[in-house]
């Protein structure tokens, strides 16, 4: 958008000036406006906060300036049509692009089909639709391939969970959202036991398989509004929305459910699970590492079993520090 209206001021600035020297007063106003406008919604929009509204008033305004353009100046005009029509399609919604399109070939075939031969309009439609086919494909492809990039990039190909770079980031983002409003969260850490084994005993397309199947298991006794990453090998994590005890009580659902369930006949396997609440003013490293030691106590204690941490040390001084003031 920002390169967009860059652009746009640049190749529309010099015509205003050339505008003021010819005395073209109409045209130098609307040039100014469509600038001003650009560059308004380019100071609105810096944030890429409503970027779906700015970048459909954007479109918007470059279409009715070029549609006022050709209804003031007429045919001479029209090979603006062009660049409107192609920046359409890399701002808003296909289909928004496509109406706005039609919209403006019919508008324009109406302010101008009097002042042109049948040949030159007809002209005008041909290379206008191409034009503006080209640019669906272009930016229908683009779209595509940024979908499956972000993807790629946050799910793990195995599992079909979202995988560990997704996992910084949502824990990144959780901690920087629990300093403005504090509503507990807990990492509840799973790790399948003696998993090794089944790759021993199976092999590692069979192991594969398991993990595949380990967190559909996980996906239907889990609510939407915990979100299941994987962290390793065989090592899963869930983002649960809760204190330390309603984390608890997640995690023994999930690992007596489990205990029951048999993803391959005849082979129990039972998981271990480490929970960490967020605590205050923690760092997203600290309260990864407090999960993972409680995960690692879990497995010293004999496996089957969820191991809660204790409030981080921040939290602790906290707390401390509060009671010694109400004393
Ligand atoms: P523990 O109870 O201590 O967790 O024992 P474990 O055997 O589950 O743990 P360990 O860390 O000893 O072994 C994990 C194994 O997981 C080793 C590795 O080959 C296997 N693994 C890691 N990623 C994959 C994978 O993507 N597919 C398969 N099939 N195996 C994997
Ligand atoms: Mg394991
Ligand atoms: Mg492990």
């Amino acid at each position: 958008m920002m390169v967009q209206g860059a652009l746009g001021v640049l190749a529309i600035f010099p015509f205003a000036v050339c505008r003021i020297l010819q005395g073209e007063w109409v045209m130098v106003i609307l040039d100014v406006l469509i600038v001003s406008g650009i560059v308004s919604l380019g100071i609105y929009g810096r944030n890429g906060e409503n970027f779906k509204t700015v970048s459909t008033l954007f479109t918007l305004m470059y279409t009715s300036g070029m549609l006022a353009v050709v209804l003031i100046k007429g045919p001479d005009m029209l090979f603006w049509a062009y660049p409107t029509a192609i920046g359409g399609y890399f701002m808003v919604r296909l289909k928004v692009a496509i109406s706005i399109s039609i919209f403006s070939a019919v508008a324009i075939s109406a302010l101008v089909y009097e002042s042109l031969s049948g040949i030159q309009l007809s002209g005008f439609i041909v290379t206008y639709t191409l034009v503006c086919l080209f640019s669906y494909f272009f930016a229908a492809r683009m779209k595509q391939d940024k979908r499956r990039l972000a993807e790629q990039a946050t799910i793990d190909p195995l599992t079909g969970a979202n995988n560990r770079r997704a996992l910084d980031d949502a824990i990144e983002s959780r901690v920087s959202l629990y300093s403005r409003r504090a509503a507990p969260v807990s990492i509840v850490i799973i790790d399948i036991d003696y998993f090794k084994r089944i790759n021993d005993e199976y092999g590692h397309a069979v192991g594969d398989l398991f993990l595949r199947r380990f967190v559909e298991f996980l996906n239907s006794v889990v609510r939407k509004s915990e979100v299941l990453f994987r962290f390793g090998g065989e090592e899963f994590v869930l983002l649960a929305e809760g204190s330390l005890e309603e984390a608890n009580n997640l995690s023994e659902q999930i690992r007596g459910a489990f205990e029951n369930t048999r993803l391959i006949p005849d082979h129990p396997v039972t998981m271990s699970i480490g929970v960490a609440e967020l605590g205050k003013n923690e760092a997203a490293r600290e309260w990864m590492k407090r999960a993972d030691d409680a995960l690692y106590l879990a497995k010293s204690l004999g496996r089957n079993r969820v191991c809660l941490a204790p409030p981080s040390d921040s939290s602790v001084e906290q707390t401390i520090n509060a009671s010694e003031a109400s004393v």
